[in-house]
């Protein structure tokens, strides 16, 4: 019988988060502060070694599709290499990909000859100007350049993950969603969650613009999202999209004759129902939700050299204990702001 890791709540676990840095090249305004953040000591972040023994552990216990993400998982020097050594390991069906894409050009025809099929580029913007704002100093024409190499390429899913920010309008949404008409491109709309790290409420210079003014962002994501229906409208004719390939929480809609579909990811939606991912810290921590504290030390566990089978046991019981909803004790919808133990570059996004 194959091995399947299931949570108390019966979901069953095959999906994994692979974060392999904290480090990043840009600084978005909703992620990081401007001086970037305490990074973690290079001793504390696993290795090579260590990662492909986790995600060989993991494998064995039933992971069968990783998204390698980071901090900007591309500033790791050994991170094509990673790859290549994880695409060895027996079980891996999918393995995927989510980048910034300022370094993506240069390494599409490798990711490509890896299988590495499913890329998500992030890009908030398509005005150069509110690109370098909002990513503190992004040069778009680089990710702009990745995205049409990627379609050149023939990746079989490029979807463009753009986070509301009230730099988002009515010219930037008309011409993201024209890149869906001739392009196989998915862009996806999603809601800024409200979190923060702890410290980051009480400093006001984190440049988290989610620490000013929840109320408003909630507002601007709603007329937000209000706009882009208005302008889909105006575009076409559009349907909601009933099955989509791929593993996230996306709703998608199409407007007829395009190639690509447009998505939304919103916060009041319960996803966590059907949630079947578990999250790799580059600190080598297991993490059942984005919102909980509640971690598994793997690092801990391979540097004293326990055995496989103590490991997998560990991570049997720990995912038992897999959180039914978003364990934070807060809710989205009220305001408030989600405190997260370690700022989103730190734990995989
Ligand atoms: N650096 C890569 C990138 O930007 O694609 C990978 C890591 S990043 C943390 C992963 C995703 O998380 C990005 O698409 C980013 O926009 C998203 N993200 C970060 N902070 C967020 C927030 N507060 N709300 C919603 N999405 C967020
Ligand atoms: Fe870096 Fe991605 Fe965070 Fe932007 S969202 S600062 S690119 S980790």
């Amino acid at each position: 019988m194959k091995p399947i890791l299931t949570d108390s709540y019966k979901r069953k676990i095959d999906y994994l988060r692979l974060s392999i840095t904290d480090r990043c090249n840009l600084r978005c305004i909703y992620c990081m502060p401007e001086k970037g953040i305490q990074l973690i000591d290079r001793k504390e972040i696993l290795t090579f070694e260590e990662i492909i023994k986790i995600v060989q552990i993991l494998t064995e216990l039933g992971i069968k599709k990783i998204r390698i993400t980071g901090g900007e998982p591309l500033v790791r020097d050994d991170f094509l290499k990673l790859i290549k050594e994880i695409k060895k390991i027996k079980g891996i069906e999918d393995i995927s990909l989510t980048t910034n894409g300022i370094l993506l050009s240069k390494y599409l025809s490798e990711l490509y000859e890896l299988s590495v099929k499913r890329i998500n580029i992030s890009l908030d913007s398509l005005d150069p100007v509110k690109y370098r704002e909002i990513t503190r100093g992004g040069k778009i024409s680089e990710v702009l350049k990745a995205v049409s190499n990627a379609v050149n390429t023939g990746f079989i899913s490029i979807k463009i993950n753009t986070v509301i920010t009230d730099m988002l309008d009515s010219k930037d949404i008309l011409k993201f969603i024209n890149l869906t008409l001739n392009n196989p491109v998915d862009i996806r709309f999603i809601e800024m969650m409200p979190v923060a790290s702890p410290g980051s409420i009480e400093c006001s210079n984190t440049g988290s613009i989610i620490n000013k003014d929840i109320a408003k962002l909630k507002n601007n994501t709603e007329n937000s999202v209000k706009e882009i229906f208005s302008i889909m409208g105006k575009t076409g004719k559009y349907h909601k999209v009933k099955k989509h390939t791929g593993y996230g929480p996306a709703v998608y809609y199409k407007i007829e004759g395009s190639k690509g579909n447009i998505g939304f990811i919103f916060n009041d939606k319960n996803y966590c129902s059907y949630c079947n991912r578990i999250r790799l810290t580059p600190k080598g921590m297991v993490k059942l939700c984005l919102f909980s504290e509640r971690e598994l030390d793997l690092k801990r566990k391979i540097r004293s050299k326990a055995s496989m089978e103590e490991i997998k046991t560990d991570l049997k019981n720990f995912v038992k204990t897999k959180p039914e909803n978003r364990e934070c004790g807060r809710n989205f919808n009220n305001g408030d702001i989600i405190k997260i133990s370690n700022f989103m570059s730190q734990i995989g996004g």
